[in-house]
């Protein structure tokens, strides 16, 4: 008469497995959809060096518009694109759009570079490469213009990871870390990874005090990465004083709303060729586009 506990929590698990990936597929479809229908953009947030203020390049963000006009974040449909195998034909979309709309603003700007998130699938195989080096002949873009960001979690296989990291280097892009500091990995793989430059990650940024000593962990990531000669990116900059401290820290560059937030390719080029003085912020969801 009563059902067994455990069939009974099959029961119910399969349930819930069932309801899981109900809503997978729909994502999934709704995501293959959305690249079919070009709902896909991309937007570019201005990097700064710190000292002088001069816009060294962007980084390029991914945007998902639904054809009612709401925005779905990159934080919700890249990890979903991740457990698909979606996030290829998304880093494919991603390269061939910032070479298609900035080519010619980078062959005229040969001192800007373009930074392209990639996801551990991206990492794991050698298939980056040899697609950006066509992409960029197409364009006549030198290498050294697009740079690479990987996560800690995009190292799981750091094998294959370091070795795909390296062939992008010998090819000549930067290979930078990001989100520095918030994944779980150990610190000794900075010795031996082949990477340019660590990007501090925002919750470090805001952590900022008055005075370096007030100031938890930023300064001596910024300390600790000069002595390994890597670069040091800020995210997420938001206010005046975080901007001037981590200059005087010796922090390098910076991005984040206090000079530009993700800009359309149209406004980046503006900003570029001198007629936006610094940008507004985009609030997310951002304004829509015409
Ligand atoms: P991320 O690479 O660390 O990008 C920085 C995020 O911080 C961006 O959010 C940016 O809009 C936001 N941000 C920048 N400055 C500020 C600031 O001053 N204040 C605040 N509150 N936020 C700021 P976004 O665009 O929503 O992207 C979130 C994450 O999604 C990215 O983090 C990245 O991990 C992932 N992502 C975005 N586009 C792509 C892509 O094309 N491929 C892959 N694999 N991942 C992507
Ligand atoms: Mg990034
Ligand atoms: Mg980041
Ligand atoms: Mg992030």
């Amino acid at each position: 008469r009563l059902l067994p506990a455990s069939l009974l929590l099959a029961l119910l698990g399969g349930g819930a497995t069932f309801w899981l990936v109900r809503r997978r597929l729909s994502l999934h479809g709704a995501l293959q959809g959305a690249l079919r229908r070009q709902e896909l953009q991309v937007h570019y947030q201005p990097i700064f060096h710190l000292a002088s203020r001069r816009c060294i390049g962007a980084e390029a963000l991914m945007r998902w518009q639904r054809p009612d006009g709401s925005l779905t974040s990159p934080e919700l449909f890249i990890p979903l694109a991740e457990s698909t195998g979606q996030i290829r034909a998304i880093t494919d979309f991603l390269l061939r759009e910032v070479l298609e709309q900035l080519g010619d603003l980078l062959r005229n700007h040969p001192e800007l570079y373009i930074s392209i998130n990639l996801s551990a699938c991206d990492v794991s195989a050698p298939r980056i490469g040899p697609l950006t080096e066509r992409l960029l002949a197409r364009h006549a873009v030198r290498p050294e213009q697009i740079a690479f960001e990987v996560t800690e979690r995009g190292l799981i296989d750091l094998q294959a990871a370091s070795r795909n990291l390296a062939e992008l280097r010998a090819r000549g892009h930067r290979v930078l870390i990001d989100d520095f500091g918030t994944g779980y990995s150990s610190l000794a793989y900075l010795q031996t990874l082949p990477v340019d430059c660590l990007k501090i990650d925002k919750a470090f940024v805001d952590a900022l005090g008055a005075d370096a000593a007030s100031s938890g962990v930023a300064p001596h990531i910024v300390r600790m990465a000069r002595a390994l000669r890597l670069k040091v990116i800020a995210e997420g900059i938001e206010h005046e004083d975080q901007a001037r401290l981590l200059d005087s820290e010796g922090a390098d560059y910076g991005q984040g709303w206090l000079f530009a937030g993700p800009l359309s390719a149209h406004a980046f080029r503006a900003l570029i060729g001198g007629a936006l003085p610094g940008a507004p912020a985009e609030s997310f969801p951002p304004r829509r586009r015409q």
